[in-house]
């Protein structure tokens, strides 16, 4: 199913993210996640295209294995540090596949790449023009940031571009993680004041060790507030401690999103089934 359908539909959603293994060897435990993932009937499932060091290769086998489980998934494609022939053959790999949702990304400019270079993507605008060339029924997302892209010099000209992937046939965006709601809220009034009107998905990053903090900051740049970084200084160096702090802080960040109107939420469950599970029986009587 098309997401741009589900959202259309009014009701809250919980949708998941998962990535696909960094070797071959790893395939098996991925994989097996993804099946006790899928068993949560999420409202739909995207799979990452070789972020966080996973690699590329199977986004489209672990896509298509989550339809095979019965849920609605969406494959992720970047494109800056490939070549147009790679990324058409990839789009025509998912469209073969028969996956439906493709979130159109431009990637991290790899260190030391010459960017812009000749005859390169540039920006995730560039792709979407070519999925609409190869594949125009599919359903295409795009990413944006409550907090503005690292790259951006600033937040307007941030959503100038966000308007121009919606204007060219993103119809959804899906956010970068964030900590402290206010800023999503705040970044969705500017996002309808420049005219941006398709649905905003809220990302929520269950934060379980303290390593993945530093991280998530290192990655993002997102501000932790307070209140979080005093939890993680409290249990951060107690793994049992610090994976149910981690859900309680994402579950409350959750509803509160909820009970403010934000009715569609994306969980990056970082191939973390019992965490994905916690969540959801936490908030089973809201979606
Ligand atoms: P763009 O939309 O191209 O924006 C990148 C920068 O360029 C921004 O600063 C923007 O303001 C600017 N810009 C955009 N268009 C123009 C233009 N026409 N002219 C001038 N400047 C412009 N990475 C992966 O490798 N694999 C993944 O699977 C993956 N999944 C992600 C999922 C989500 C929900 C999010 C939020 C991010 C994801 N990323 C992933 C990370 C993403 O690839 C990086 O953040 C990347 O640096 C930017 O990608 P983008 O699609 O947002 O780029």
């Amino acid at each position: 199913m098309k997401i741009s359908e589900i959202l259309k539909e009014n009701k809250v959603t919980l949708s998941m993210e998962v990535f696909p293994p960094k070797t071959e060897p790893r395939f098996d435990a991925v994989s097996s996640a993804v099946k006790e993932i899928s068993k949560l009937k999420p409202a739909f499932i995207s799979c990452t295209y070789g972020a966080g060091g996973g690699t590329s290769k199977y986004t489209v086998q672990i896509s298509k294995d989550i339809m095979d489980y019965g849920v609605t998934s969406m494959a992720h494609l970047t494109c800056v540090s490939s070549s147009h022939e790679t990324v058409r053959q990839q789009i025509l790999n998912i469209k073969e596949a028969g996956i439906e949702n493709i979130l159109a990304l431009r990637g991290d400019i790899p260190d030391g790449m010459a960017f812009p270079g000749t005859n390169q993507f540039e920006h995730a605008i560039d792709l979407i023009h070519v999925i609409k060339e190869e594949y125009p029924e599919a359903c295409i997302g795009g990413a944006c940031y409550p907090e503005k892209h690292p790259d951006a010099p600033d937040k307007d000209t941030d959503i100038k571009h966000i308007k121009e992937k919606v204007d060219a046939g993103c119809e959804f965006l899906t956010t970068q993680m964030f900590f402290d709601n206010s800023i999503y809220f705040n970044y969705l009034y500017r996002l309808r004041e420049a005219g941006v009107n398709v649905p905003v998905i809220a990302g929520i990053m269950p934060v379980t060790t303290k390593t993945q903090m530093e991280r998530s900051i290192e990655l993002s740049g997102c501000i932790i507030p307070p209140r979080f970084k005093a939890m993680v200084d409290a249990f951060g160096d107690s793994p049992e401690k610090m994976k149910q702090v981690g859900v309680i802080y994402a579950t409350e960040q959750i509803v509160e999103l909820i009970s403010n109107g934000c009715t569609h939420i994306h969980v990056y469950t970082m191939n973390k089934p019992e965490i994905a599970a916690s969540i959801m029986e936490q908030i089973s009587t809201l979606i």
